[in-house]
This record gives C-alpha cells, sequence and structure tokens, in this order.
C-alpha cells in the first residue's frame, strides 16, 4: 500500500475524528525521513512539495520522481502533493509528474477572481482524477510576514466550496506560516463553526506555530490535514549543526546527513502519534467525532529562517 490517493488517506481521518500529517520535502532526505518516521508510527503521511522547493531545485521533476519513488516503497499510504501552486502551470506540470494531489493557491485575489480561478483549475484537476485543496481568507506568512489576524468566514467557505467544487479547503484561524516559535493561538470556535459549515476536510496550514496541546485541540474542533514544514526544518538544522560541530573535521555529507534525517524521522513519528494519525480497520465506520481532549503544550526550540510557505 505505496504511493496513495489523498483521498484514501484523508477521508478515513476526516470521519474518524484523526489528524493528518502533511510534511513539506526540502531534499530526498527530507522524503526519506518523513517516510520512515510515517512507518515507525504506523501512519499513513503526506509528502508536500511546495512551489518555493521547486524554485530552490530549479526544477520540478527530479524532486517529484524522488517523492514518487520513496512513496511506492514505502510500507505505510503515502500521498505526494504539490503544495501552493501560486498558477495552473504548476498543476498541469504536477499531473504530468503524476502526483494526482495538488494545492491550487489564489487567496491572494479577491474573492471572486479566487473562486473563478480555483473553480477552473478544479475542473481541469477532476477530469484528470487529481484531488485538489485550495484556499480561502489568505494565511500570514508566504511573504515571510506573519500575520494571525486573517480569518476565513465560515457562510463564505460554504459559498466557495459549492461554487469551486475542490476537494479540502485550508482555512485562516490563526496559524502562519514559516514561525519558529510554537506560540499562535488557533481560533478554535471558529474551526468549529467552519466544520459544520462546510463537508470537505480543512486544512491548517502554518502548523509547525502551533503547540502540540493546540495542535490536538484543533483536530478535535474539525481540522483535518495539518501541514508541517518549519518544525521539521528545525529539527534537521540543529542535529545538522550539532553533528558539525562536534565533528568540525568531518567533509562527508552522510555524516551529517544522517543525523539531520533521523531527527526528521524521530520528531514526525512523535508529530503522527500525537495527531492520532495512525489508523485501524475501525475507524473508517467510525461515528461522527468528538472534540478531543486538550492536553499539555510543548514548546518548541528556536529554529532556522527556512522557506516561508508550508
Ligand atoms: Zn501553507
Amino acid at each position: 500500500m505505496p504511493l496513495a490517493a489523498m483521498r484514501e488517506i484523508i477521508l478515513p481521518a476526516q470521519a474518524a475524528g484523526r489528524g493528518i500529517g502533511a510534511f513539506n520535502v526540502i531534499g530526498i532526505e527530507h522524503a526519506e525521513a518523513i517516510v520512515a518516521g510515517a512507518e515507525a508510527a504506523g501512519a499513513p503521511v503526506v509528502l508536500q512539495i511546495s512551489e518555493n522547493c521547486i524554485a530552490y531545485h530549479g526544477a520540478f521533476a527530479p524532486i517529484a520522481r524522488a517523492c514518487l519513488a520513496v512513496a511506492t516503497s514505502a510500507t505505510v499510504p503515502v500521498a505526494v502533493h504539490l503544495d501552493h501552486a501560486s498558477g495552473p502551470e504548476l498543476v498541469e506540470a504536477a499531473a504530468e509528474l503524476g502526483l494526482a494531489s495538488v494545492m491550487y493557491d489564489a487567496s491572494r485575489l479577491p474573492y471572486a477572481s479566487n473562486v473563478g480561478s480555483t473553480a477552473q483549475v478544479a475542473r481541469w484537476c477532476h477530469d484528470r482524477g487529481i484531488w485538489v485543496e485550495a484556499e480561502l481568507g489568505e494565511i500570514g506568512g508566504k511573504n515571510g510576514l506573519h500575520s494571525p489576524l486573517a480569518r476565513t468566514d465560515p457562510d463564505e467557505a460554504a459559498r466557495f466550496v459549492a461554487a469551486t467544487t475542490v476537494d479540502a479547503l485550508a482555512v485562516a484561524v490563526g496559524s502562519s506560516h514559516a514561525m519558529l516559535t510554537r506560540d499562535a493561538v488557533v481560533d478554535l470556535g471558529l474551526i468549529d463553526r467552519i466544520r459544520r459549515a462546510v463537508r470537505v476536510p480543512l486544512v491548517l496550514h502554518g502548523s509547525s506555530g502551533v503547540a502540540d496541546g493546540d495542535l490536538v485541540a484543533a483536530i478535535g474542533a474539525g481540522m483535518t490535514k495539518v501541514n508541517i514544514a518549519t518544525q521539521l526544518n528545525k529539527v534537521f538544522t540543529a542535529a545538522v549543526r550539532h553533528t558539525l560541530s562536534r565533528e568540525p573535521a568531518t567533509v562527508d555529507p552522510r555524516s551529517y546527513g544522517s543525523a539531520g534525517r533521523e531527527a526528521i524521522a524521530s520528531e514526525v513519528t512523535r508529530l503522527l502519534r500525537m495527531l492520532g494519525a495512525g489508523s485501524t480497520s475501525q475507524e473508517v465506520a467510525a461515528g461522527p467525532r468528538e472534540p478531543a481532549a486538550r492536553t499539555g503544550a510543548q514548546a518548541g526550540g528556536a529554529g532556522e529562517p527556512l522557506s516561508p510557505v508550508e
């Protein structure tokens, strides 16, 4: 059950009130580590490739093919997803490469233009069996600035999903991209209101800035897909820095690369267990979700200024 469709992973999780971890890849080490961490947790997982990641590599195909190959040899279901495509060309390139899930982000546009553009992309994708996530109520941090003030209106969200036919919706509820501290205040009441207004799975972006207990509470309130990028970059870079300072004479990237990879894998395992991402055969038939109990928050350490979009 290696390479999986997003719907196979996300719909049972939504029905059961479980979270799904969606982690941003930078290099192949990230993909290997994320899948190793998911295998250790016995949980499905999403590998995400952002437009910024593609810009870093200067090409889409090598990193996409690497992720698809890593997914194909996994022992847990792995979906490979294009994150934050700002134009339809990238969506078409993703389809060409065999990705069956994309996020089309026209949230910077006025509402009517966001609807028109997203509906067009969704139609194109659905003709090809591709899952489409879109965003309403621009989530902060994409330009490197943290604006936790944006909010998605529940009624507008319902109209947006109906008009665009998207399969999942990223909403602004207090989180912000690329935060190095984990103190974003997530509006749980708003998540609950959006969840009641919208049937498709909801996506929390900028989850690295949200403390563990608040992530669990957000899932309890109605979030399903939890996007995490910066948190993995923090643990990766800390492990690499630690190894290089301990072994200053090393020249072999495998010494510090494997340390970074192991740090990501164990953080992914920890996060997926916390999100309740591991599936059981009973869960698909589970009844309506109940709000999860709030657990104690755990703050992350200092991090690195890396890719602003997750
Ligand atoms: Zn995002």
